[in-house]
């Protein structure tokens, strides 16, 4: 609940200093400080013996993020089907495209915001999203935004060096790909269409959404078929 709370403060004030993003970073900082302190000896230690245990090769980061994702996937991700349907109907991914938010409603969801923006990945372009001053994101899609995703790590850095950001989520795209990353806000959010893997086809919706995790539709991670 604190969090819900927070977060539509946080919101609240975007919307406001909206437009204009130096202003709302200090807005921003007055209600974020004190989720944000130093680390505690116990995030210390696991990131510790995380960094231990990859070095020694017994974990890899990206088992660690599957996991962690795993964990946050106690409700089915509503954007999982919507993209799902996109991949397989042509005609809906170009309603999704022109206007998300009117789209959604043919699933019966209706936006938090006043603008989803779908934005597709191709071999050329590869998107991932963010949100650079708090954490607004297509919560009734994907829930509640994770951890990392409200942390000041990945919003300051995904900006700067999204590949170095990616590769931590053990993402490496091809250098000749194109990253853009976009900033969310409280009226505008975003979403990401991955590319359907090879070896998907005749796979039906249900099949197809099962590939469409959370890290997938915030463009941290890219969909796989296990081989
Ligand atoms: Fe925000």
């Amino acid at each position: 609940m604190t969090d819900t709370k927070f977060d539509y403060y946080a919101q609240k004030k975007h919307a406001h200093d909206h437009g204009d993003h130096d202003h709302a970073a200090d807005a921003h900082a007055a209600i974020e400080e004190p989720r944000e302190g130093p680390p505690s000896e116990f995030e210390i230690m696991s990131r510790a013996m995380q960094e231990l245990l990859e070095a020694k090769g017994v974990i890899t980061a990206e088992q660690v993020r599957a996991r962690m994702e795993q964990f946050e996937e106690d409700l089915p991700y509503r954007g999982s089907r919507v993209v799902a349907r996109a991949w397989v109907d042509p005609d809906f991914k170009q309603r999704l495209l022109a206007d998300g938010k009117a789209a959604c409603t043919e699933f019966g969801i209706d936006l938090e915001a006043d603008r989803l923006i779908a934005v597709e990945n191709t071999p050329e372009v590869h998107n991932v999203i963010v949100c650079t001053l708090c954490s607004c994101y297509p919560r009734s899609l994907l829930g509640m935004p994770p951890t990392w995703y409200k942390s000041r790590n990945y919003r300051s850095r995904v900006v700067f060096e999204p590949r170095a950001v990616l590769r931590e989520f053990g993402t490496v795209l091809p250098d000749n790909v194109t990253v853009r990353v976009h900033d969310s806000n409280a009226d505008m959010r975003y979403v990401v269409i991955p590319m359907r893997p090879a070896g998907t086809e005749g796979w039906d919706e249900e099949k197809l959404a099962e590939l469409l995790t959370r890290d997938t539709l915030v463009g941290v991670t890219t969909p796989g078929v296990a081989r």
